[in-house]
């Protein structure tokens, strides 16, 4: 399908490929599986500060509705492309699967440069984006939460927009919200202390001491800034960080306190006193015993794979390492790879966890969501894990064939309407 042209579908794809062929899906499953049931492209035009009209797109894809409403984040970003989003939502469907959840997944976004927009600006086109949306989404249709850009006031502007057209709150038409309105404690911490809970396990899967262990991480946002807190308090010493704006280095440790209030006032890490400067480039290629990439997609690529000097890497974002990489790397048997849809899960399973909170308006203490987490991350890190081994197929194929299977057995016994 041309609608969906773009180097990252093309990468869901390849990745889709090879695992149905692992599992010898047959020919005529293969294109229900792979194209996304409903995509929305949606103009959206806002008032600008200075009175000037701009009009923007808007993108949401529903890849399947087989196992219940469709689910998965926003996102607001300048290269946000539908197949860029069509490929977002097919990992989604895969993530879900591996980790139990009633679940499609989903994926939306705007091709747009939050940084350059006011806050009321932001505020006007989030709004207009949930108007537009209203025919196509709802608490048992199509459920939204952060990603990249977007954070718990975008969550809360899209909440009132589709509660103010209801006539009623409706808390449940999205995860990711401000726990004063219905949001789950733990939520916004949730991926990266999946991440930090999943690389634990991966130390002891390969036997290396997380207390003796560094790390480094490509992206300092929601993902990356929680994840190294996580992995501090497993005693992994964080010595390089990068975000857009640059990066930096300190061999002794970041103190990630200091760091954090430097973010807070300049909105970069780059700067920090009392560190090198690093580029992305040199960050991915550093010594380190743990490299996280938290940031874009296709990071670890055909140049970098054979570069890369890490025991563990953790795909705390979606898609960083492209199908060329993964080739290279399946030849580095030294890397264990935790890939991206089970790295990551920690978010939609604590999103899940909000939406059924939101469902029983009953609440749950922060105890009670995190051990629930874990129990979910460890299941499907466990089963991975097996089935690799078992099969002696790398990390990425196990994980993606458990929740592909799950998927195409769920059509399977539903039948094809009519
Ligand atoms: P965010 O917007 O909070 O942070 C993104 C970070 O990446 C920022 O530090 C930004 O400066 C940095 N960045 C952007 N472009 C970069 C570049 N070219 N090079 C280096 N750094 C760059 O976003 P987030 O929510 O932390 O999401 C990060 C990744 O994690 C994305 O791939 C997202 O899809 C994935 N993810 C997020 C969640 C979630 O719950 N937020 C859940 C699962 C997966």
């Amino acid at each position: 399908m041309d609608i969906y042209d773009h180097p990252t579908f093309l990468m869901a794809c390849q990745q889709f490929d090879q695992v149905a062929d692992h599992l010898e899906i047959p020919q005529e499953d293969r294109d229900r599986l792979k194209y996304p049931k409903r995509s929305m492209v949606v103009a959206l035009p806002i008032h600008k500060d200075d009175g000037s009209t701009q009009v923007f797109t808007g993108y949401r894809v529903q890849h399947h509705l087989t196992l219940g409403p469709t689910k998965g984040g926003l996102r607001f970003h300048p290269q946000v492309s539908l197949g860029e989003v069509a490929a977002l939502a097919m990992w989604m469907s895969w993530k879900c699967a591996l980790c139990g959840l009633p679940y499609g997944g989903a994926k939306g976004g705007i091709t747009c440069d939050p940084g350059k927009l006011s806050l009321t600006e932001l505020e006007r086109l989030t709004r207009r984006y949930t108007q537009e949306m209203i025919p196509f989404i709802g608490p048992q249709v199509d459920v939204m939460a952060p990603d990249l850009g977007t954070n718990q006031q975008v969550m809360a502007w899209m909440m009132d927009t589709y509660s103010v057209h209801m006539g009623h709150t409706v808390p449940s038409i999205v995860t990711g919200k401000p726990v004063g309105l219905g949001g789950s404690l733990g939520r916004r911490e949730a991926t990266g202390r999946g991440v930090g809970y999943l690389v634990n396990r991966a130390t002891d899967t390969i036997g290396l001491d997380i207390s003796k262990a560094t790390a480094a991480i490509q992206g300092f946002g929601n993902v990356g800034s929680i994840t190294a807190l996580s992995l501090a308090r497993y005693g992994v010493k964080i010595i390089a960080v990068t975000d857009a704006f640059g990066g930096v280095y300190n061999a002794e440790g970041l103190n990630l306190w200091e760091l954090e209030k430097h973010v807070a006032a300049r909105k970069t890490v780059a700067g920090f006193p009392g560190a090198d400067a690093l580029t992305n480039e040199q960050l991915l290629e550093l010594p380190c015993d743990i490299l996280v990439p938290a940031a874009l997609e296709r990071q670890i690529t055909a140049e970098n794979a054979g570069k890369i000097k890490c025991r563990i890497l953790a795909e705390a974002a979606n898609g960083p390492t492209t199908p060329e990489a993964d080739a290279i790397i399946a030849q580095r048997p030294e890397i264990f790879v935790i890939p991206d849809v089970l790295c990551n899960a920690g978010g939609v399973v604590v999103s899940y966890f909000e939406w059924v909170q939101d469902l029983q308006s009953f609440f749950w203490g922060e105890t009670e969501v995190v051990d629930k987490l874990f129990r979910i991350l460890e299941a499907a890190f466990t089963q991975t894990v097996t089935l690799s081994r078992k099969q002696k197929i790398p990390m990425r194929v196990a994980a993606l064939s458990l929740g592909i299977k799950r998927v195409q057995e769920a059509k399977r016994t539903r039948g094809l309407f009519p």
